[in-house]
């Protein structure tokens, strides 16, 4: 018998980490709700497109039994990449025509959510609901959620993400800012709204690189494009700056100061761009983070271990969270929920403590002078 067999699991936070926890936990017999805060599962999900990673992502989705899902809504070519510099001119051009068994397959996060989320039992995930608080009650917990409503579960999985309200019943360990920031945005039918940049991106992601900056582009399927612009700030930049986010003029204004000298084409995609811009200091948790495991309370994804996302592993670490958590919980060699928890916690620390290191080190030299001269090295290129 696994350790988990007939207690209730609430899993707070319906992200790619907390659904493929789900799904793998209730293909195997488990009792899992998802509490998530958004309202509904057509809640617009935002951001770019995602590479999941053989050892990882792929690694989960395989385990779930997901695959043949997978392979119907990934995105063929979208791992093309173009390194261009500030003024647009491509200096290296990854045309991949890989396929998914190859490389690095891209899915847009809205298909992967509509997957994992076809996965799992009907009322599984408890939309609109927002995470308030946590009670212990007896050996498991009432959990509170903003909308008054209370649910009892034995066992509770933080799956909240970056700004985790499950992480402080855990550990007091805080978020240490990397220096940079990011300013997110999208613009809607690229092809016909910024058909400079549409033609540039090739139906892949482009890299462009100069100064101590950087913006990354990402074509979605639906024709739209996601890009974010990594520049160093001081943490409080985004309140300090007072810049209107749903203003273009007013982002364009600081955007045309801040990135001199780089090419038109820039600041025609961000005049472009739907209002609202999302300004978004990066964190990551501190390399040595330890806590004392909880008997029946933890945590995966950017909830546990968040970082800069320029080297793609956020949602690949997230959904290897849930894939190791959940062997661990349907293990019959342990002998409880703890030894389960504590046995996942030990690896899943060490391994998000290694990604973080080196995700923190490719932030810093992309956002450092001679950034475009490294970028070109990996590629045995001179720029
Ligand atoms: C600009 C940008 C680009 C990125 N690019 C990549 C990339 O290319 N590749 C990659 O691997 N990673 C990337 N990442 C990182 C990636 O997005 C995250 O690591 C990943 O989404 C983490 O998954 P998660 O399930 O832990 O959390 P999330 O995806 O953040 O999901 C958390 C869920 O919890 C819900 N929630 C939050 N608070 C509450 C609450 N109080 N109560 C109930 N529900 C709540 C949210 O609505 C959400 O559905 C990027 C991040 C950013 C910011």
């Amino acid at each position: 018998m696994n350790t988990i067999q007939n207690k209730t699991i609430a899993i707070v936070g319906g992200g790619p980490g907390g659904l493929t926890l789900a799904r793998l936990l209730q293909m195997n017999g488990a009792i899992v709700k998802v509490y998530e805060r958004d309202v509904n599962r057509s809640a617009r999900v935002q951001g770019a497109t995602l590479d999941l990673h053989e050892e990882s992502g792929l690694a989960a989705i395989r385990a779930a039994g997901l695959m043949d899902a997978f392979v119907a809504n990934y995105r063929p070519g979208a791992d093309k990449m173009r390194v261009v510099d500030k003024g647009a001119a491509i200096l290296h051009d990854d045309d991949a025509g890989k396929n998914y068994d190859e490389a690095r397959p891209e899915i847009d996060r809205g298909p992967l959510r509509e997957i994992l989320l076809d996965s799992l039992k009907p009322d599984t995930v408890v939309w609109n609901s927002q995470f308030a608080a946590l009670h212990k009650n007896g050996t498991g917990f009432d959990i509170e959620f903003k909308n008054g409503n209370k649910y009892y579960a034995d066992i509770v999985i933080g799956a909240d993400g970056a700004n985790s309200k499950i992480r402080p019943y855990i550990t007091p360990i805080k978020p240490v800012y990397s220096g940079v920031t990011a300013l997110e945005g999208a613009v809607y039918d690229a092809a016909e709204n910024v058909p400079e940049m549409h033609t540039l991106l090739n139906g892949g992601k482009i890299f462009a690189l100069g100064d101590d900056k950087t913006i990354i582009v990402s074509s979605k399927g639906d024709g739209s494009l996601a890009f974010y612009c990594g520049f160093n700030a001081a943490e409080s930049w985004t309140k300090d700056s007072e810049i209107d986010w749903s203003n273009n003029e007013h982002v364009l204004s600081w955007f045309e100061g801040a990135f001199p000298g780089w090419d038109p084409i820039w600041a025609h995609m961000i005049s472009t761009a739907n209002a609202v811009f999302i300004p978004r200091p990066l964190y990551y948790m501190p390399l040595d983070q330890q806590w004392e495991t909880l008997p029946n309370l933890t945590m995966i994804g950017d909830a546990a271990h968040l970082m800069p996302p320029y080297a793609g592993e956020g949602v690949n670490m997230a959904m290897l969270d849930a894939l190791e958590l959940s062997q661990c919980l349907l293990n019959e060699s342990f002998m409880n929920v703890h030894d389960a928890i504590s046995a996942y916690e030990k690896q899943m620390l060490h391994r998000a403590s290694e990604t973080t290191a080196m995700t923190l080190e490719q932030t810093a030299w992309m956002h450092a002078t001679g950034n475009l001269d490294k970028m070109m090295s990996m590629f045995g290129l001179q720029s």
